[in-house]
């Protein structure tokens, strides 16, 4: 089902609570994600990115508010949830990948398992999308073997092998060494500009600006400000963001 705006995620007031509510993670976040939208995710540490990133495929099970997919509330129906999953890929900033499996092992594993992909297809689109990424030569060796920004674009790549809806990436670069962000960012980028539907948490600031279409501002639990890039860091308007932006630019 899709509506007339092209919504593919409409998310309604979400409020995640931990410890008997003492901790609001989420506070009521409500923002729409349309087809081929590239949303960006700043905000202090703690400020609940994370808790909205797993809210949205149900690794967090909201305490109130709504998740509208495809206009089916994922909160309050019975939905199945690895089916769900299946449809919005994960990028975690520790790339998962299983140590004792080769890299198209990594690959072709969900597919077969899942989605009962026969082997040949499978291996042959793993081998398709390592060469986008650059990396159909290390199809045999192990996450071990490779740079921590090989492996991240292996788990990029790996989740779209599952041919998600929406890709959801939470800190990608940050575990990495700066001289590998780069290469990573650039599949992101090239994701962007093949118009996949994206949320990305990321501190990456220059990045967020290039490449989102909207610029979500969190903080507290809510979304303190939001826009297009253009207007979130060229024309900010609330003190908050102002001050955690300061800290980036003040950086050498
Ligand atoms: P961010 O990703 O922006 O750094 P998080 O979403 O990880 O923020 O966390 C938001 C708030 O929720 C923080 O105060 C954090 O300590 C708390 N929190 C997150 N997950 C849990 C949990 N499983 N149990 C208790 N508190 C949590
Ligand atoms: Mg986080």
């Amino acid at each position: 089902m899709a509506t007339a705006d092209n919504v593919i995620i409409s998310v309604q007031n979400l409020c995640k609570y931990f410890k008997k509510d003492a901790i609001r993670a989420l506070d009521g976040i409500s923002v729409d994600i349309r087809q081929g939208d590239v949303i960006a995710a700043i905000g202090p540490s703690g400020s609940g990115k994370s808790t909205f990133l797993r809210s949205l495929n149900l690794l967090e099970m909201p305490t109130s508010g709504s998740i509208l997919f495809h206009g089916v509330d994922i909160t309050q129906k019975k939905v199945n949830i690895d089916q769900l999953r299946q449809k919005m890929g994960m990028v975690f900033q520790h790339f998962n990948l299983f140590p004792h499996r080769t890299i198209l092992q990594n690959m072709t594993l969900a597919p077969e398992k899942v989605l009962r992909m026969p082997r040949e297809m499978a291996t042959e689109k793993a081998l398709q999308l390592l060469r986008r990424v650059g990396l159909e030569d290390r199809a045999d060796a192990y996450p071990i073997q490779l740079s921590g920004g090989q492996n991240q674009r292996v788990a990029i790549v790996r989740a779209l092998m599952m041919e998600p809806e929406v890709m959801l990436f939470d800190e990608p670069t940050s575990a990495l060494d700066p001289e590998l962000t780069g290469e990573v960012l650039k599949v992101i980028r090239a994701l962007a500009e093949e118009h996949m539907t994206m949320v990305i948490v990321t501190h990456e600031m220059a990045f967020a600006r290039a490449v989102a279409d909207k610029v979500i501002f969190m903080d507290g639990g809510v979304i303190v400000e939001q826009g297009a890039p253009e207007a979130v860091f060229g024309d900010t308007q609330q003190e908050r963001t102002k001050q955690f932006l300061a800290r980036y630019n003040e950086r050498p």
